[in-house]
């Protein structure tokens, strides 16, 4: 290694990454190693293994072989492995808080937000798939005549593709459904975090996962994810729009289903009745959590005349106050960026919005005394609305705050955006939120909290419309998409093939009886 390696935190050790090394699925033990680096110093952790189109096929195929048996086992059987990964998760979380920080360079309260969504996550599909899969009856084609049936089998294998900013959520938490509906899973993590997986990995097989039903692939994504996609029966992506675009195009080529979880330009609207403490407290977490890195956070704010000037002179005050930092404990509030690649894209955001006139009001410089990638939190006004920071995903602690004179144009403005994923709605007036919830054009929207309340509901469906994605996750939606439906109809009587009578009086006959059908409520 050409760097200085990482110093360690506390609860890792050199041996721990010899371990995980040794659960990449690889056909050959002399692949080269990619280092990984942690963000906080920019020294190295380790070297994972640079996995080979080959090692693809030959996890696939594994994974393949495995299923059949997994699927037979009963969804009861099934759960108590994700019952059990919930404890695990609880009880090895200083081992993953380190290393999730370590590999990604957030705060380790943002990296507690991690080990809860799993949890969460375990808990809720744990206990709720045997009644999400159980066969269904549906009214058959006439009442008595026919029955009908819809059972649910699962699709094969899933391939798992994710993204950096949540390493530890978004390697397990979509794989927890997709095993927990009898499929086999191969994981394709991000060459940035490929550590905090394969620890994942680790303690879902102690959880007991069955070796060969869950998978991981470590190493580069253009060359490793295109071989996934062709191999799998169904794709479940996270990561950026554009990556996500063509990855679906390969799906689709494929004729296999997939979900794509992408990225957002969030809204927060703060309405003329918030309540200001709540609002500016609430809007520094949707903004600076995970130093902005984080999907469903807030990029754009849009606040009401009547509180603007005192919105944005607290708002501002408190962000300038954050405190900004590398620690492996719970006294620094926001970490590092990822990579030298993230900070790029913020400081040139930011670059391009000085020089088309916004006024930047706190933040706004990079913090290399702190670390290689450490950025302040920084806001934004007067932002014109073709800038980059204006209308792309910065994915970084860069807010824009708009003034706007009613609660309609706060929509309209929410709304002026090709993405759809998540917004937010500040009011002291609930039902007036809900109402203009369902005006926004996005897959959740919070009221009176930034992201946290519809992503920790997670019986409710969450996911992104336009550039943001296609498909679900949580909810009875985010396990279903992982499964093939099935409808079995016994006919007990025979309709429309009765021998002897002349078809068109058969016709006739059907054609009242729909006339009536339609007017008897019940039958319907
Ligand atoms: P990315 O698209 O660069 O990478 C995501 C994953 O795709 C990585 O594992 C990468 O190795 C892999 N990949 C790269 N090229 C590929 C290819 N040609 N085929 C298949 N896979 C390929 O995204 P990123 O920079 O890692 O993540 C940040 C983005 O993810 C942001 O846009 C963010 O909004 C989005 N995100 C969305 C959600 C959500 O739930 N909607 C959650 C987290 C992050």
């Amino acid at each position: 290694m050409d760097r200085q390696s990482a110093t360690l935190p506390v609860h890792l050790s050199r041996t721990l990454f010899d371990r995980l090394d040794g659960l990449v699925t690889a056909i050959a033990d002399d692949r080269d190693g990619r280092p990984v680096e942690a963000p906080f110093t920019g020294n190295v952790v380790s070297e994972v293994v640079e996995c080979a189109p080959q090692d693809v096929a030959l996890a696939v195929d594994r994974a393949s072989d495995a299923q059949q048996a997994w699927a037979d086992r009963e969804p009861a059987d099934r759960a108590r492995v994700v019952q059990r990964l919930h404890d695990l998760v609880l009880d090895r979380q200083d081992e993953l808080l380190d290393l999730v920080q370590l590999e990604s360079g957030k705060s380790r309260a943002h990296a507690f937000e991690e080990v809860l969504d799993v949890a969460a996550t375990a808990r809720y599909y744990g206990y709720r798939t045997e009644k999400i899969l159980d066969s269904e009856r549906r009214r058959g084609m006439v009442a008595g005549l026919t029955r009908t049936e819809v059972h649910r089998h699962p699709v094969g294998v899933v391939g798992i593709i994710a993204p950096w900013n949540y390493p530890l959520t978004l390697a397990i938490s979509d794989a927890i459904p997709a095993l927990l509906a009898g499929n086999a899973v191969v994981l394709k993590p991000a060459e940035q975090t490929p550590y905090t997986a394969l620890l994942a990995t680790e303690i879902l097989r102690e959880a007991g996962i069955p070796h060969d039903v869950f998978h991981v692939v470590t190493g580069d994504g253009a060359t490793l994810g295109p071989a996934l996609v062709e191999a799998v029966d169904y794709v479940s992506f996270t990561g950026s729009t554009a990556t996500g675009r063509e990855v679906a195009a390969a799906a689709g080529r494929n004729l296999v289903d997939c979900s794509m979880e992408l990225g957002g330009k969030n809204p927060l609207l703060v309405l003329a009745d918030a309540d200001l403490d709540r609002a500016v407290r609430g809007a520094l977490g949707a903004c600076f959590t995970n130093a902005g890195q984080l999907c469903i956070s807030t990029e754009r704010l849009y606040v009401d005349d009547a509180v603007y000037d005192e919105f944005l002179e607290r708002f501002v005050a408190a962000a300038a106050d954050l405190d900004v930092g590398p620690s492996y404990d719970y006294d620094r509030e926001i970490g590092s960026l990822v990579s030298k690649a993230q900070l790029d894209k913020v400081e040139s955001h930011v670059a391009d919005a000085r020089e088309r006139g916004a006024t930047v009001h706190c933040g706004g410089q990079a913090r290399p005394d702190l670390g290689p990638y450490f950025y302040e939190p920084t806001v934004l006004t007067d932002l014109p609305k073709d800038a980059d920071a204006a209308c792309e995903e910065t994915f970084g602690p860069v807010i824009s705050v708009e003034r706007v004179d009613s609660t309609a144009e706060a929509v309209a403005r929410a709304n002026d955006s090709e993405y759809g994923l998540n917004a937010s709605v500040w009011t002291e007036d609930e039902k007036l939120g809900r109402a203009v919830a369902r005006d926004i054009d996005c897959g959740t929207v919070n009221v009176n909290e930034g992201y946290l309340a519809s992503w920790g509901s997670v019986d409710a469906p969450m996911g992104g419309r336009g550039k943001s994605g296609i498909g679900r996750r949580h909810g009875p939606e985010g396990l279903l998409r992982f499964t093939e439906s099935q409808t079995v109809s016994v006919q007990r009587h025979p309709l429309f093939d009765a021998v002897g009578i002349d078809s068109g009086l058969q016709a006739k006959a059907l054609t009242a009886l729909l006339r009536l059908w339609r007017r008897v409520p019940f039958l319907r």
